[in-house]
């Protein structure tokens, strides 16, 4: 798929009408303030999934911190390993 049909669901971010600002908050304020615009976003599921194959590791993507987003890397390569071993 070429890359501009891949990011297309960039233009469809509830995050459009915001200041780039507001998802990279310096605190969990910032946080739970970035997440609730997130919470109703259309695209939620490919923004998530596109900052975590890029392993974006600031800011706020699909209404998760940094810190979220390692814990699903995590668990996710805790998972291939299960049932690779399996
Ligand atoms: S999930 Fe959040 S950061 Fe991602 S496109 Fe939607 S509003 Fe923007």
């Amino acid at each position: 798929m070429d890359e501009e049909l891949e990011l297309r669901w960039m233009r469809d971010g509830a995050c459009r009408n915001y200041p780039a600002a507001a998802f990279f908050p310096s605190d969990g304020v910032g946080v739970d303030a970035a997440r609730k615009i997130c919470a109703d976003c259309h695209v939620k599921a490919e923004c998530l999934e596109y900052a975590l194959e890029a392993r974006i590791d600031h800011g706020v993507w699909g209404g998760c911190s940094e810190r979220e987003r390692r814990r699903i890397l995590k668990r996710r390569r805790q998972e291939a390993a299960a049932y690779a071993g399996a």
